[in-house]
């Protein structure tokens, strides 16, 4: 039987297909006693279980090749480490489980790698990592992390973390779901970076069967779990009508009578380069420069790999604008050696450009790769700071760039209530602003962002956060200079016309909404943008703000 769920859809787009589960962390496996009669069974079992493993890894390898080839096999001869094999006997005769004999005598070795050194310390992953394959086995639960699947899926996930993301496969995901997480979580930006459809806030998401077959609609935010053969043509035909549509509008963003809007990408780094040109981004308006800093969980990455980085960004928008975001780290994004571990309340703790100021040395890195990047190239570069509160920070990071030798326009990311409320003050220190909605929202409802129980003080259309943009792009307004939305705000195409009408002169988004709020902008009439953004502003709540503007939009 079909079963129609409602979340929030946070990623344009329909897919179809199986579900694979994100799976957990491996729990240490109970301590359960066997009788004496069960052991011979057990022991065949956990023997089976490395070896089915460790033929996994090598086949995996052998698909993957290269060096990643090298690393799979190795792991395939742990997994069937002779001493390993016989301390797991050895544990399962005494009367241990399975499960419980591999976990233990994977521990010793652990042990003696964790004192063996700096280079076999680091092999610990690929123990822990072979550990979790067989004892996922063994209980039966699905193998902790990214799934293992050699066809496209669907990805189903309590939520997910930059660093389990990090190792998707974009070939092989259709589509996410979770069943946390809002629109400005990283599981939304994630799946809009990588132009697949997601929704988010799913109740039940986790208890959906493995394997099962569901589709999902990243606009409306409705999923059918197991849709019958007529729902899947009703929505294949769906999704064909949308995408005819979407091909019929392309160019630069402008609305009907001409008023230009930048539509620019959020990208992650060279990687979403592609789907950014090939969606017709105008350049990039935020490059979220986090992802190349969690290569190493012990030092930032050096000069000359940052430079090589940034410049093959910079290489593919040639006399366009590339706004870099200096390191965003803290809170959500925690990096193991620049984030305090023991601070109460993280998201109002030590982050975004309060982290850089206390380390000059990682901001001073970052700032000269990127004049390195960019010399002799034509692009125009900008580079803007994380979580400016006001008027001194916007000062530090001005006078940061140019001591780095770096000339470029300096912008602020208005992400606090009172950079917005204060936006004038900035702008005496800032050359642009660009208003980091997720944040915004977060800070001004108080409202954890990756909380899926608070989602709803994250709806971008909360007349308050309007309020809020509307007070920040008067000031630049007034002070003439730009001001851009790069949180996901911009990417819902009817309040990216009413941030038009606030006074907003970019829109930054993943690549995916780019057309959709391309094709928006091409219906309506500047004007028009902004009688619906006076709508929003006088609605009480963001339904009916939604509501009203689509209306006043429709005309
Ligand atoms: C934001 O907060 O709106 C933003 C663009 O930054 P991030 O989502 O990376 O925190
Ligand atoms: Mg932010």
């Amino acid at each position: 039987m079909e079963q129609h769920l409602h979340g929030v859809g946070v990623s344009q787009g329909m897919a179809i297909g199986p579900v694979r589960h994100m799976g957990t962390a491996v729990l240490e496996p109970p301590a359960v006693r066997i009788p004496a009669e069960a052991v011979q069974a057990e022991r065949a079992r956990a023997e089976r279980a490395a070896r089915t493993v460790a033929a996994d890894l090598d086949e995996r390898g052998h698909r993957a090749g290269g060096e990643a080839q090298a690393v799979l096999e190795a792991q395939a001869l742990i997994a069937t480490d002779p001493e390993l094999l016989a301390d797991s006997a050895r544990r399962i005769t005494d009367g241990n489980s399975a499960a419980r004999a591999v976990y233990d005598a994977f521990d010793g070795y652990r042990t003696l790698l964790a004192q063996a050194g700096d280079y076999l310390a680091g092999r610990i992953t690929d123990l822990d990592d072979v550990r979790d394959r067989i004892v996922a086995r063994l209980l039966d639960v699905p193998m902790p992390g990214v799934p293992d699947s050699d066809e496209p899926y669907v990805l189903f996930a309590r939520d997910l973390a930059p660093a389990d993301t990090a190792l998707l496969d974009p070939a092989l995901v259709l589509g996410f779901v979770t069943e946390e997480g809002g629109p400005t979580s990283h599981s939304a930006i994630l799946a809009r970076a990588m132009g697949v459809p997601a929704v988010v806030a799913l109740r039940g998401a986790t208890k959906t069967p493995e394997g099962v077959t569901v589709a999902l609609d990243g606009r409306t935010g409705e999923v059918v779990i197991a849709p019958a053969a007529d729902t899947r043509e009703q929505l294949q035909a769906l999704a064909r009508q949308r995408d005819a549509a979407l091909a019929a509008t392309d160019g630069p963003g402008r609305t009907s009578d001409g008023h230009r809007v930048l539509l620019l990408a959020n990208i992650g780094g060279p990687a979403d380069v592609p789907a950014a040109r090939a969606a017709g981004a105008e350049g990039v308006g935020l490059f979220r420069t986090e992802f190349l800093f969690l290569d190493d969980s012990e030092r930032a990455p050096s000069q000359a790999r940052q430079t090589e980085v940034y410049r093959s960004v910079m290489e593919a928008f040639p006399e366009q604008r590339v706004v870099v975001r200096v390191l965003d780290a803290g809170a959500d994004k925690p990096l193991g050696f620049l984030t305090p571990a023991d601070e109460p309340n993280p998201a109002l703790g030590v982050r975004g450009l309060r982290t850089l100021l206390e380390h000059p040395g990682v901001l001073a890195t970052q700032l000269r790769a990127l004049r390195k990047a960019a010399e002799g190239l034509p692009v125009r570069l900008e580079v803007m700071a994380p979580m400016i509160a006001d008027r001194h920070d916007a000062a530090a990071f001005t006078q940061a760039c140019r001591e780095a030798g770096l000339e470029t326009a300096a912008g602020a990311m208005v992400e606090i209530p009172s950079a917005a409320l204060r936006a004038a003050a900035i702008l005496d220190e800032a050359d642009f602003l660009s208003l980091g909605t997720n944040d915004l929202a977060q800070y001004t409802f108080a409202a954890d962002r990756q909380t899926g129980a608070l989602a709803r003080y994250q709806d971008p259309w909360q007349p308050a956060l309007l309020d809020l943009i509307a007070a920040a792009a008067r000031a630049a307004g007034e002070a003439g200079k730009s001001c851009g939305v790069c949180g996901e705000a911009a990417a819902d195409p009817d309040l990216a016309c009413v941030l038009v009408g606030l006074g907003v002169t970019s829109l930054s988004m993943g690549p995916t909404a780019l057309p959709y709020v391309r094709a928006r902008l091409r219906q309506v009439t500047v004007d028009g943008c902004r009688q619906a953004a006076r709508a929003a502003l006088a609605a009480e709540d963001p339904q009916e703000a939604r509501a009203t503007a689509r209306r006043t939009l429709d005309g």
